[in-house]
């Protein structure tokens, strides 16, 4: 195992210049001022040209000279430019491919946690960005102390976990702590150091309790854990938004704006660098992150349709059913279950419209009242079972020998009365008469025998001075009561 304490120790100072400790400890005692900025940067290896090239690369108006740009822009701003050269000169990204993936995932991991900052409303989230861009300073170091170690490190497939093995593995502690412990040994503040040091350890910020600190230490750990999720793993990213979106106090819109902020920020800083081809995996992993959600979302959607057209189709169905069962059961209500004809209820109620109509539009009817004859004796000489035969035969000759408009009722045993709608006082003579003589010549046959069997009628006609269906029934009735003292077999109408 490699003892990388002391190396960090023997190195202290020569990694990271003086320039950016001071700037950044200024920044966290809140004393940054624009005349401190500038006396510490002028004459700084050039640094002071860089910077302004930098602002004039990324921004619509020009500044003529540095005092300028830092008079309008402020003396943090300028501290971040200065931030993103140092680190970008360190990181040794000109001409080395794996240094540059790093570096853009620490200017994205810098971004990520300003904007969580600055929208946690934590005092000077510039400190955030700090420890973002500087939180894997490590990999710069050890990509020029031990480059094979860093070889090996970056060859593994990129995963935060199987990094962090070989780290410990390697070097006894992990990346993190390396990063600390060049951070502490070049005498950066601890608002940096701390969330350096805990950026992939969200527990310890719970144990330290509030405080600036912890505040900064959580939207570091926030903003690596975004740049992971961007640029490694992208599976906690749901659990990841809600978590984030707790700690900024967002709703759902504003953290996607606040994702906008971000990339913006990023792809601000990447361009005044001159990183032109970005990796940046993150944005079209996000979008196809949400085309998975939209598309699991779509078929939801589509299910829920397919379901609701089924149970209208059920529904359809079962209300036809309902409605054939309620025919079924109104006409059980209103037959007689023996021979079919209606019973007296559906008489009362059909005879009353027709005598309601016959008044009022002048549209007679007639009722004819019917018996049969001598059926005591059909069913005394034949038996029941004989009688129930003729019973159902009379019903369908009398039903076949009427109109659609005209009906049956069974008013008693083997009494009915038929109805007929439309009809004056001749037509119903014929109609009665008609049935009469079907009757008496149809052939009622048991064993092998013709009985005889014949029907009494009484006809009413509907007449203006009636005053009632029921006095035009009991006439009718009273007709057949003649019909059967004539002799029987008879239509009697007066
Ligand atoms: P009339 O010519 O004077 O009408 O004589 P009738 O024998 O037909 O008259 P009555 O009223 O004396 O007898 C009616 C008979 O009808 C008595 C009863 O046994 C029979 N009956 C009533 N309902 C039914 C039934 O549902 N089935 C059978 N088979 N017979 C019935
Ligand atoms: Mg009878
Ligand atoms: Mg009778």
């Amino acid at each position: 195992m490699i003892e990388i304490r002391e190396n960090i120790e023997k190195d202290s100072g020569h990694f990271l210049p003086g320039l950016l400790v001071k700037t950044l400890n200024s920044i966290a005692q809140n004393s940054m001022s624009e005349e401190t900025f500038l006396e510490t940067v002028i004459d700084s290896n050039f640094f002071d040209l860089r910077i302004l090239e930098y602002i004039n690369s990324s921004r619509i108006s020009k500044f003529a000279s540095l005092k300028e740009a830092v008079n309008e822009l402020g003396a943090v701003y300028c501290s971040f430019v200065l931030m993103n050269i140092i680190i970008y000169d360190i990181s040794g990204t000109h001409g080395n491919e794996e240094s540059g993936k790093l570096f853009e995932m620490q200017l994205f991991s810098a971004s990520a946690s300003y904007i969580i900052a600055k929208h946690a409303g934590i005092d000077c989230p510039q400190l955030a960005y700090a420890g973002g861009l500087l939180s894997n300073i490590s990999y710069f170091y050890l990509s020029t102390r031990f480059e094979s170690e860093f070889k090996d490190l970056v060859n593994k497939d990129r995963n935060l976990i199987k990094r962090m093995n070989y780290e410990w593995e390697t070097f006894g502690i992990d990346h993190a702590e390396i990063s600390s412990l060049i951070l502490t040994a070049a005498g950066f503040p601890q608002e940096i150091v701390a969330p350096v040091t805990h950026h992939h350890q969200k527990n310890f910020q719970e144990h330290i309790g509030s405080g600036r600190i912890t505040d900064l230490s959580l939207a570091v750990y926030f903003g690596s854990m975004m740049t992971v999720m961007f640029y490694e793993d992208f599976n906690s990213a749901s659990d990841l938004r809600r978590e984030i979106k707790n700690f900024m106090n967002l709703s759902s819109f504003q953290l996607e704006a606040a994702f906008e902020e971000i990339i913006e920020l990023f792809k601000n800083a990447s361009f005044s660098l001159g990183l032109n081809a970005l990796t940046f995996p993150g944005h079209f992993k996000l979008i196809s992150w949400f085309d998975t959600q939209l598309s699991v979302l779509r078929s939801e959607l589509e299910m829920c349709e397919k379901k609701i057209s089924e149970l209208n189709f059920q529904n359809v169905k079962f209300q036809k059913a309902f409605e054939e069962n309620n025919k079924k059961l109104v006409g059980l209500a209103l037959k007689d279950p023996l021979t079919g004809a209606y019973n007296r209820r559906y008489l009362d109620e059909k005879i009353h419209d027709e005598f309601l109509k016959a008044k009022r539009y002048g549209q007679s009817f007639t009722v004819i009242s019917a018996d049969i004859d001598h059926f005591k004796k059909i069913n005394d000489s034949y038996g029941h079972a004989f009688g129930d035969v003729v019973l159902i035969k009379l019903v369908q000759i009398i039903k076949s020998s009427i109109r659609k408009t005209d009906f049956i009722a069974r008013t008693g045993g083997e009494e009915f009365i038929i109805v007929c709608h439309s009809s004056n006082e001749l037509g119903g003579i014929i109609i009665a008469e008609k049935m009469r003589k079907i009757i008496e010549s149809s052939s009622f046959r048991f064993e092998g025998k013709d009985v005889p069997v014949t029907m009494s009628f009484g006809v009413a006609n509907f007449f203006p001075e009636v005053k009632s269906a029921e006095e035009l029934i009991r006439i009718s009735d009273e007709r057949l009561y003649a019909a059967k003292n004539a002799g029987r077999n008879k239509v009697i109408y007066k």
